[in-house]
């Protein structure tokens, strides 16, 4: 078996892996790290909880420290792209903490925070950045950050990139770097345009694939329950009532969908609270916080800002509305069952949802056992009182969701001054405005629900009523081979 000290890294480096009491590379790490080491291309297949971080961010540092210089004023070393202010969060501590005996700068930029701070970390010039992309253009636009210095140029977490509308952000980005540069380039999943910019941006790059497409994985505990969509909020005040669950990721399509749902547990007597893109940092960080901390049992989330969240004692994962892309449902149940815990992953399927249902089994290569709760008497009782604090959401055709529905805010806010996002995708800005539009409108309306005591005691019966649901049994999934479950 590798060890660390086997790579050639820097002593500073191995006494900060010792610090955290890593002792052995993951897969991705032990493959990744000598090549990185030695300046190569790099294009990486893997997701979140193979160790990926580590596996550039070691190497880097290696890289930056053997061949020490200043970075230019108002420029970085070594740039890393990352969709999410979480992720980039997470990235630039997981930086810090292996520069920690190095002495090398590591600085964060992202939106929803102020520019001042940003601007002044900097001024001198940095080692490493961690940006998001439309903080970053803001900046450069402003010339308060410069692109010239960067040896080592990072994409991190590719397709969420394109999911959020960032192609076009990077392509720019990338245009502005030296040519003569260092590229690594990751991906959880690789659909063909995220090949065509891998394809733009490496050259001549070694390739490494930890986690085979869309593959489960094991020790989760899968299930499924039909149940009529209106329903689904009962449903799942019920299943969060157990004591099993200790601490839980809910996950719905849109934000909008998740300020709903956490607003009814909450009403309903459970501590929840919602986390998207709309929220501003401090509410993103406070909601975070709280979660870590065990006051919020249910963090209900959208596909995107969940993506960065590392908290390891995940216990159940609920998919209150299935994903539009089957990949997105093994993301989603992989926030569970980390660092050898076990996990339970519940899925919602209405029967507009069918398809979708279909579409991950197909992918997953599994048949997910399924319950079947509709036509439950409670469970009715209880979703009429709901509808009547909050009034059922309008049907939208899962498949014709607009998965950029949840651009960050301050991208969304550039392109309105920018005019319309018409050059980045074309023909489908429209879309994107009119949906956010009925948002905004359905999200007056809805700001009803303010009869919390109606809800808590309906939301109690409705437990109590439903106790045929013990939820799975083990063992009934057939599992998927997987080459590499995410660190236990
Ligand atoms: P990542 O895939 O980068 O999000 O990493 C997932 C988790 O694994 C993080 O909490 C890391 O700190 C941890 N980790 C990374 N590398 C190792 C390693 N070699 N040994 C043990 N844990 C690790």
């Amino acid at each position: 078996m590798t060890q660390f000290t086997d790579l050639g890294l820097a002593k500073p480096i191995l006494k900060a892996l010792a610090d955290k009491g890593y002792t052995q590379p993951t897969p991705i790490q032990a493959q990744a790290i000598p090549i990185v080491m030695k300046g190569r291309d790099l294009l990486g297949i893997a997701q979140t909880g193979t160790g990926k971080t580590a596996a550039f961010a070691l190497p880097i540092l290696h890289r930056l420290a053997e061949d020490r210089r200043p970075a230019p004023r108002r420029g970085f070393r070594c740039l890393v792209l990352s969709p999410t202010r979480e992720l980039a969060t997470q990235i630039a501590d997981n930086f810090k903490a292996y520069a920690a005996h190095l002495g090398l700068s590591v600085a964060t930029i992202f939106g929803g925070v102020k520019y001042g701070p940003q601007m002044r970390a900097l001024a001198a010039g940095v080692d490493v950045v961690v940006a998001t992309p439309g903080r970053l253009m803001d900046h450069l636009g402003e010339k308060s950050a410069t692109l010239g210095g960067v040896e080592i140029f990072v994409l991190d977490e590719a397709d969420q990139m394109l999911d959020l509308g960032f192609v076009v952000p990077i392509r720019k980005i990338a245009s502005q770097l030296p040519k003569d540069r260092q590229n690594l380039f990751f991906s959880a999943t690789m659909p063909s345009e995220i090949g065509k910019l891998a394809g733009e941006l490496l050259k001549n790059p070694a390739s490494v694939s930890i986690t085979p497409q869309a593959t489960t994985v094991e020790r989760i505990d899968q299930s499924l329950i039909y149940i009529e969509a209106q329903r689904k909020r009962p449903l799942l005040a019920e299943l969060l009532a157990d004591r099993a669950v200790e601490r839980s990721i809910v996950f719905t399509r849109t934000k909008r969908g998740a300020d709903r749902v956490a607003k009814y547990l909450t009403a309903a007597g459970i501590e929840a609270a919602s986390i998207h893109g709309d929220k501003t940092q401090g509410q993103r960080e406070r909601a975070l916080a709280a979660f870590k901390a065990g006051e919020v049992k249910a963090l209900v989330a959208t596909d995107i800002a969940a993506r960065g969240i590392d908290v390891n004692d995940i216990s159940h994962v609920f998919n209150y509305e299935l994903p539009n892309v089957p990949e997105a449902y093994v993301h989603r149940i992989g926030r569970t069952a980390r660092k050898g815990k076990d996990g339970v992953a519940i899925s919602f399927c209405s029967d507009d949802e069918r398809s979708l249902l279909k579409d991950i089994e197909k992918a997953t290569r599994q048949k997910i056992p399924s319950f079947d709760r509709r036509n439950d008497k409670a469970l009715a009782a209880a979703a009429a009182v709901a509808d009547k604090l909050a009034p059922a959401e309008k049907y939208v055709d899962p498949r014709k969701a607009d998965p950029r529905n949840n651009v960050p805010s301050e991208l969304r806010r550039k392109r309105n001054r920018n005019g319309g996002q018409g050059k980045s995708a074309p023909g489908k800005g429209g879309q994107g405005g009119g949906q956010q539009a009925q948002g905004r409108g359905e999200g007056r309306n809805g700001g009803r629900g303010k009869g919390g005591g109606q809800a808590q005691g309906q939301g109690k019966a409705a437990a109590g009523g439903g106790g045929d649901f013990r939820g799975p049994k083990r063992g009934g999934v057939q599992q998927v081979e997987t080459r590499w479950n995410p660190i236990d």
